[in-house]
């Protein structure tokens, strides 16, 4: 029987993120956990190496991360959560919720099985590279219609 005491929620900010939320609130009241919720900014303006000038405004993945923090907390105080918090990174979602999951030693990810990234897919990328890259458990929440 698993006994999760840390469990990271990886949140979109999709349609999908409140069932996503849902679950992972209903399995941290259940195993007494701890839980974090993550957010990626994708933004990869630093990495662009092509001809056209870019605007100046190289601070834009931090302005997106400050935000996603305020959107998180938001979450927390919305659903009252008690021992939860969050963390927000800037990268490839699937390669920064699985580091982030080792990093701080979570048992369990909980996610949506697609969010932004459309329904053509049985399985978002981001479901698909966690469930394949994760060393701990992995729960990748079904939503219909999402
Ligand atoms: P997708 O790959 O867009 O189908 O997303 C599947 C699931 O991965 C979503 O429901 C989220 O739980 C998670 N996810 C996708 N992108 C992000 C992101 N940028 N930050 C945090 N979680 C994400």
């Amino acid at each position: 029987m698993a006994n999760y005491q840390h469990i990271l929620v990886a949140v979109d900010f999709s349609k999908e993120s409140e069932a996503v939320m849902a679950k992972a609130m209903e399995l941290q009241k259940l195993y007494n956990a701890r839980l974090t919720l993550v957010h990626v900014v994708e933004y990869t303006g630093a990495m662009y190496t092509g001809e056209i000038p870019l605007p100046e405004d190289l601070d834009l993945d931090q302005r997106l991360a400050k935000q996603a923090e305020t959107k998180l907390q938001a979450l927390i105080d919305q659903h009252s959560l008690a021992n939860a918090g969050f963390q927000v990174e800037i990268g490839t979602p699937k390669r920064e919720i699985v580091r982030v999951a080792a990093e701080q030693k979570a048992e369990l990810i909980v996610l949506g099985s697609h969010g932004r990234h459309g329904l053509q897919l049985l399985l978002g990328s981001t479901a698909n590279g966690v469930l394949h890259q994760a060393a701990c458990d992995v729960l990748a929440v079904r939503v219909e219609n999402a």
